[in-house]
């Protein structure tokens, strides 16, 4: 199976390098969608059926926390697996987010990280 994927970032560069990583990881990825703040995200959920939201937290417009509250008051949207990336050091706001249900990710980190964090929550284990 392939993994459409929804990337929320503001900084394209760390898009860019988000979806590298997984690439390198072996990620078997399916449709790649991207957004540069929470609401963008939100529209990008309701367009297009995502197995795996990837989301920052420091955005403009509306960050990442809000869309992860967004998505857990629509049924249609709050099964869906949340990791969060950022450099949010706050271990209150992380705790937060991990009771939200969501996987913490501190940037900067090593691509292998993103491969390891998927392969826990996402059913990928069994070949490609
Ligand atoms: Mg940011």
């Amino acid at each position: 199976m392939s993994i459409n994927v929804l990337i929320v970032d503001d900084s394209g560069v760390m898009r860019a390098m988000i979806l590298k990583s997984m690439r390198m990881g072996g990620i078997p990825l399916g449709e790649i969608h991207q957004a540069g703040n929470g609401e963008e995200g939100l529209a990008a959920l309701k367009e297009h059926k995502v197995d795996l939201v990837i989301v920052d937290i420091n955005m403009p417009v509306m960050n990442g926390e809000e869309m992860i509250d967004h998505m857990h008051d629509d049924p249609e949207f709050q099964k869906i697996p949340i990791v969060v990336i950022s450099t949010e050091g706050s271990e209150v706001r992380q705790n937060r987010l991990m009771e939200k249900g969501a996987v913490f990710i501190q940037k900067p980190f090593p691509p292998k990280k993103i491969r390891d964090t998927l392969k826990g929550i996402l059913d990928i284990g069994g070949g490609k």
